[in-house]
């Protein structure tokens, strides 16, 4: 069989075997004289540096290389064609594509993917925008949510647990930060429906498990669950990552954060040095983070709870003290947190939804 032209590989998903997509050019196979349809000798399969990129479609040079008379494995990946010559099975090393080597990120997988590797449960990360005291920048509670949830991820992956990180809300609720500028709220209300509509959206794509992975102590969660219980096929979870590790904090840390504290920059160190800022002394350009009591003993004992007028609160919005933050400290933080939801979204993803799920 001679004649036709392999001219367009789609490689659909990188890091494990896949069927690629062939496109016979029949204007250039007409060019060349050759009659499209027909089978020439497949092209030796290309190194990734003689492939020209475009996403994650990946075109084969204008210029063939000679015909291969086997299966021709390097470096890049392996091809296997058939007695035809046509090139029906390829592998490629996901080390060759770090962004397609990332499957779980909804943000950077493409419909050629999701179509045929359907996930099994998502995660929802929630952040916030609002001031870190004098140090932090305004989205750290985004950047803890996309990489401590990406983290967990990535690791639930590797064990075989289908799950789909979606993108960050990088809004949360902010009506008690709003005397400070450029706090970005969203009501309580108004976060809810927007949540709702993405729940609703996943039990649409016939996912039925959620993880909500909240990174913001004004965002309010429970309520929703309580909520849509009964009214949504979906199984939904509330992770509260700071919760999560509490027993563990004074392990790593020597002063409690509530907010910008050692926690908080300790993970920002770790991630994002540059964003956070120091005198030229080199200590952080931060106050001490001490917070002011009410005048009432029981609201400061806890007996009756308020939403706590920030500015009051605090001197620069910070509460707790950073000034003991290391990105060592950060790491260990974001591996313990990583591990223990990623144990979890392992589970369950292999949790079957029968009459007495979770129990
Ligand atoms: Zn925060």
């Amino acid at each position: 069989m001679i004649g036709c032209l392999h001219r367009t590989v789609k490689l659909r998903k990188m890091g494990e075997l896949v069927q690629p997509t062939f496109r016979v050019d029949a204007a250039a196979c007409q060019a060349r004289g050759l009659q499209a349809g027909a089978a020439t000798p497949p092209p030796a399969w290309p190194k990734k540096k003689d492939l020209a990129s475009a996403g994650h479609v990946y075109v084969y040079p204008d210029a063939m290389p000679a015909a291969v008379a086997a299966p021709a494995p390097t470096e890049a990946g392996a091809a296997v064609y058939d007695e035809g010559g046509f090139c029906s099975l390829l592998s490629w090393s996901p080390a060759l594509d770090p962004i397609a080597a990332k499957p779980w990120r909804l943000a950077e997988v493409a419909y050629g993917y999701v179509k045929e590797h359907p996930y099994e449960l998502a995660v929802l990360p929630l952040g916030a925008t609002e001031p870190h005291n004098l140090h932090l920048p305004y989205g750290t509670d985004t950047f803890e949510a996309e990489h401590l949830s990406d983290e967990a991820c990535r690791a639930a992956w590797e064990r075989g647990a289908r799950v789909v990180l979606l993108p960050a809300i990088p809004y949360g609720t902010e009506t008690n930060q709003m005397a400070f500028p450029l706090a970005m709220n969203l009501n309580p209300s108004t976060l809810h429906l927007v949540i709702r509509d993405l729940v609703d959206s996943l039990a649409h794509h016939g996912i039925r498990k959620v993880v909500l992975f909240n990174s913001h102590g004004g965002n309010d969660l429970k309520p929703l669950l309580r909520e849509l219980y009964g009214k949504t096929p979906v199984h939904l979870f509330l992770f509260n990552w700071y919760h999560a590790v509490r027993d563990a904090y004074h392990q790593i840390f020597e002063h409690a954060d509530d907010h910008a504290g050692e926690a908080e920059t300790s993970l920002l160190l770790a991630w994002r040095p540059e964003l956070v800022l120091r005198r030229p002394d080199g200590t952080l350009a931060a106050d001490e983070g001490a917070t002011l009591p009410t005048r009432f003993e029981a609201i400061n004992r806890g007996w009756v709870n308020i939403t706590r007028p920030w500015h009051l609160l605090t001197t620069n919005s910070g509460a707790g003290n950073p000034h003991a933050a290391t990105a060592e400290k950060g790491r260990r933080l974001a591996a313990l947190v990583a591990e223990r939801l990623a144990a979890f979204l392992v589970e369950l993803s292999h949790a079957t939804l029968d009459e007495r799920f979770p129990f």
